[in-house]
């Protein structure tokens, strides 16, 4: 007999996982930090066999910007970017971690921690935003990409600008809620102390604007 596929409602599903993995709103940063790493990671290894590309050190580095008016947070990198595809198979299946398979392709065995092998880091940003928008440009590509998704409605993706290849991830930060606060996201005092925390070990430059806006 044919077997069915379980149907799921992925918005619970999402929900379920993330707060039975993670007890703290504020590691999101961690993950989305750890991503933007890996993602230079990979723009690294490609350099050693693809002669056309000349990795400088100083040229990669992370970047994280809070705008209180707009009440978004972004996270960019000079990373590898992800191509419409890789959007989509990247961003678009819960729990498959990218990342894995990378180290696996190419028999990297560094220890990588735990919720990285779950392949659901991207998703902890849902915990404070209302919309994830990622805009993305691959190495090799001329033409770049944005997802984005509310967490509850699938995703969207479409066609955009972007002049330099990496990855640009911004937060709608959540509303305040009776039992729940979410301003201190976009206050560079306390993300610098979660940057301290939890990404210290990072080994490319993570900068914030020098006057918060
Ligand atoms: P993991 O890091 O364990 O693979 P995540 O849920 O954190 O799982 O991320 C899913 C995948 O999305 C990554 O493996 C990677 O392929 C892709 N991705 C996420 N953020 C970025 C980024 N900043 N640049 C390039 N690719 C990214
Ligand atoms: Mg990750």
């Amino acid at each position: 007999m044919a077997k069915k596929q379980f149907k799921a409602e992925s918005k619970r599903l999402l929900e379920m996982m993330i707060n039975s993995i993670y007890t703290q709103k504020e590691i999101f940063l961690r993950e989305l930090i750890s991503n933007a790493s890996d993602a230079i990671d990979k723009m690294y290894y490609k350099a050693l066999t693809d002669e056309t590309i000349t990795f400088n050190q100083d040229d990669y580095y992370i970047k994280v910007v809070a705008d209180k008016e707009k009440r978004t947070l972004t996270i960019s990198d000079t990373g590898i970017g992800m191509t419409k595809d890789d959007l989509k198979t990247n961003l678009g299946t819960i729990a498959k971690s990218g990342s894995l398979t990378f180290k696996n392709e190419n028999e990297i065995k560094d220890g990588h921690d735990i919720i990285g092998q779950f392949g659901v880091g991207f998703y902890s940003a849902f915990m404070v935003a209302d919309v994830v928008t990622v805009t993305s440009k691959a190495v090799g590509s001329d033409k770049a990409y944005k997802w984005e998704s509310d967490g509850a409605d699938g995703y969207t993706i479409e066609e955009t600008t972007k002049d330099s290849v990496g990855t640009e991830i911004t937060i709608k930060v959540k509303e305040n809620t009776e039992d729940e606060s979410y301003d201190e996201f976009l206050e560079d005092y306390r993300l610098k102390a979660i940057i301290k925390k939890y990404s210290d070990f990072i080994r490319y430059p993570i900068k914030m604007d020098v006057t918060q806006k």
